[in-house]
């Protein structure tokens, strides 16, 4: 176990991190944001989804390919992708314990749009114990994993990174951070729900890069050990 005691700032991805992977929830975004292309850009659904992987690994996410190479506006799209059903997601009592205890202030950052964000944390039990939400709003749709994000991020709440801790399910979103001095938490998921390209999909806690510090397929159960 790497050592957290310097840690003030906790700092959580949203999607398949502060709910299972395996609960193949984000699983009906990934059709919503099929379709969506496939309207937009009047492709068969087949087509469709492979420019949105291709976008997702080339941008970081489908949304930044689309705003880059079609100059699409982000709010439709946003509000189309997000308008799920959450009764799949069932609230876990002892995740907002464990987030509550944690010591220091408490981040959700997030590549979906403050909406989505608001609703599934307020779903989940947990959207008032963070001290603030950072959303692909507030980043202009430039995505994790570059950089400039994560800049603006610290930057906009204060956070020394060196004594920052960031939870992500998609690794390389934490290549970045650990380069800025964060300590490091993959979630994995043996479950490819994802249908990604390799460098997108669910990472199964085999070799680890090096960036990763810990890895965990239960964020619930770890956070109650460092209670
Ligand atoms: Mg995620």
């Amino acid at each position: 176990m790497v050592k957290l005691d310097h840690i003030d700032a906790w700092i959580f991805d949203l999607d398949n991190t502060l709910y299972s992977g395996d609960a193949d929830f984000f699983a009906q975004i990934d059709k919503k944001i099929t379709s969506f292309i496939s309207d937009f850009l009047s492709l068969p659904p087949t087509e469709a989804r492979i420019l949105q992987k291709q976008y997702l690994v080339k941008y970081g996410t489908s949304l930044s390919g689309l705003m880059a190479e079609h100059g699409m506006d982000p709010a439709d799209y946003l509000d189309h992708v997000h308008d799920i059903n959450l009764d799949v997601l069932i609230p876990d009592p002892d995740l907002a314990i464990g987030i509550e205890n944690l010591p220091g202030r408490k981040f959700i950052f997030t590549n979906g749009s403050r909406g989505h964000a608001k609703r599934v944390g307020d779903h989940l039990g947990i959207y008032d114990l963070f001290d603030g939400v950072f959303a692909i709003e507030d980043i202009d749709y430039i995505p994790k994993p570059k950089r400039g994000p994560y800049e603006k991020f610290i930057s906009a709440f204060d956070i020394d990174p060196k004594k920052s801790f960031m939870a992500e399910d998609s690794v390389r979103n934490l290549e970045a951070p650990k380069a800025m001095g964060m300590s490091t938490l993959l979630i994995t998921s043996q479950l490819d729900w994802s249908h990604e390209p390799k460098a997108a999909r669910p990472h199964d806690g085999k070799n680890v890069p090096h960036f990763v510090d810990m890895h965990t397929n239960d964020l619930t159960g770890w956070l109650l050990k460092l209670m």
